[in-house]
């Protein structure tokens, strides 16, 4: 939503964007604003396109915001948290168009998010990153069933369980996330924050690192079960 202006119409963010890539002219980028803002369903488009962003609702801003990234006509879609600050039903509804823009159109999709549930329903591979770095990559499923890295099944404790008794504290990950400059000079990233650190293992030497595309975690409880 932070990435519309409020300023200027919906009109002019998207015909700007759409001649920014390729110039179809005025009225023809016009056009097209429209189509897209019908593909990704905003109700009568036609006047919609002369609104400020400010008077749609966040659902349809976000629309907007999806409309803009598909004027390029991209191969890739990257989604940045596509549902914080969204109800659940407007969550839902925006997933549910994710998925069908990358269907109908062969787009891939990358989705960044710390919500749980979004990665179980969206992705078919995830990467779990940590401080910056790839620490987990497996297919959704498996990550589910058997995670690997202590820092994944600890994100996975932590999810709230409607099954829990009641009064029963949620699962916390022990610290706090560093700030950017004072990340651990040597050895694991998460290992001052992780519930099996090794010493004399985890503190003065760096795992190694994961393979995207490949399953594994950069742990050495990994690489020694591997061994
Ligand atoms: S390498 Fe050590 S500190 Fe790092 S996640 Fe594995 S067990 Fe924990």
């Amino acid at each position: 939503m932070a990435s519309l202006s409020m300023q200027y119409t919906v009109g002019n963010q998207m015909i700007e964007a759409i001649r920014a890539h390729r110039d179809p002219g005025k009225h023809a980028a016009r056009e097209r604003a429209i189509a897209l803002l019908h593909q990704v369903g905003i109700p009568r488009p036609e006047t919609r396109i002369d609104a400020y962003p400010f008077q749609l609702s966040g659902g349809l801003r976000q629309r907007v915001g999806i409309a803009l990234a598909l004027a390029a006509e991209p191969d890739v879609l990257i989604a940045d948290e596509p549902t914080t600050a969204l109800d659940v039903t407007t969550q839902a509804q925006i997933l549910a168009l994710l998925r069908r823009l990358q269907r109908d159109k062969h787009i891939a999709l990358m989705l960044i998010t710390h919500d749980m549930g979004v990665i179980a329903q969206m992705a078919d591979d995830v990467a779990v990153m940590y401080l910056g770095r790839i620490i987990e990559f497996a297919p959704v499923r498996e990550l589910f069933r058997s995670p690997r890295h202590p820092y994944t099944r600890a994100l996975l404790r932590s999810v709230p369980d409607l099954d829990a008794k009641p009064r029963q504290r949620l699962a916390t990950i022990g610290g706090a996330v560093p700030q950017p400059g004072s990340r651990p000079p040597i050895g694991c990233p998460f290992h001052p924050r992780c519930p099996e650190v090794m010493p004399g293992r985890c503190d003065v030497t760096i795992p190694a690192p994961v393979s995207p595309g490949v399953a594994g975690a950069s742990c050495f409880l990994v690489e020694d079960l591997v061994a």
